[in-house]
């Protein structure tokens, strides 16, 4: 528990520090923790000194510790790759979805979010580093599949997220995360008003912020080496 809070003090310091370097204005640059395979008292204890936004990748486990979790008011990010049967779920118990890649799990969505929730609020995945076996849309496929997002009632597209290739190239992944800033700024320059560049995870998260990132998907720097995969 004290190990959780110390692991997230030292992630927020350097936040701040890039963020600063980076000429970027504090507050800038949010931390999502990311709670996969990690109990429901380890997000307690993340909770407790003062994290609020988590994020998980696999329907079953998420919408578990989402319910065994009710009594705190927390905001949840489904982040991970989703199927049509499990819409639903996702509609019915999630604030944010940061991976859509395809209109029809779009749609659905929105159809499926409950009408006494607020919208669903929306990132579309972006496959920047082109690997096949990756999920997210092509760099050159976003504004369509934006602009078709963007007419669905029950959700409200915010930006666009993505996950590069595991490099060891630091100039690569700033390449890659500019890419994903220069989308946005595209999409903006159409006048979608976007505000969200989801990207950075532990191992690459002040890269991310030097590009640009205002949201950070982080879990291994705040909960430690995941061991086991999707349980409660
Ligand atoms: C697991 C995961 C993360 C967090 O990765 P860490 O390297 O543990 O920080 C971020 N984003 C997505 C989509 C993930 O699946």
């Amino acid at each position: 528990m004290t190990t959780i809070s110390a692991n997230l003090q030292a992630v927020k310091n350097r936040i701040r520090v890039v963020t600063q370097s980076s000429g970027r204005s504090d507050g800038a640059v949010r931390l999502l923790a990311v709670s996969k395979s990690w109990p429901a008292a380890s997000v307690r204890a993340a909770f407790s000194v003062g994290q609020r936004a988590f994020g998980e990748n696999y329907v079953q486990e998420g919408v578990a510790k989402i319910t065994a979790l009710d009594d705190l008011d927390l905001e949840w990010h489904f982040i991970g790759p989703l199927q049509s049967n499990k819409t639903r779920e996702v509609a019915e118990h999630f604030d944010w979805v940061h991976s859509i890649d395809r209109l029809k799990i779009a749609e659905r969505l929105s159809a499926q979010r409950p009408a006494g929730l607020p919208s669903l609020q929306i990132c579309i995945q972006v496959n920047i580093s082109g690997e096949a076996s990756k999920s997210g849309v092509a760099p050159a496929e976003t504004a369509v599949l934006a602009r078709a997002v963007k007419t669905l009632p029950r959700l409200r597209l915010r930006g666009l997220m993505a996950i590069p290739e595991v490099s060891d190239d630091d100039d690569q992944l700033r390449r890659r995360f500019a890419m994903l800033r220069e989308l946005l700024a595209q999409l903006n320059a159409e006048g979608m008003q976007l505000d969200v560049l989801s990207m950075g995870m532990s191992d690459d998260f002040e890269i991310a912020i030097a590009e640009g990132a205002t949201m950070l998907r982080i879990g291994t720097a705040i909960f430690g080496q995941r061991t086991n995969k999707g349980s409660l």
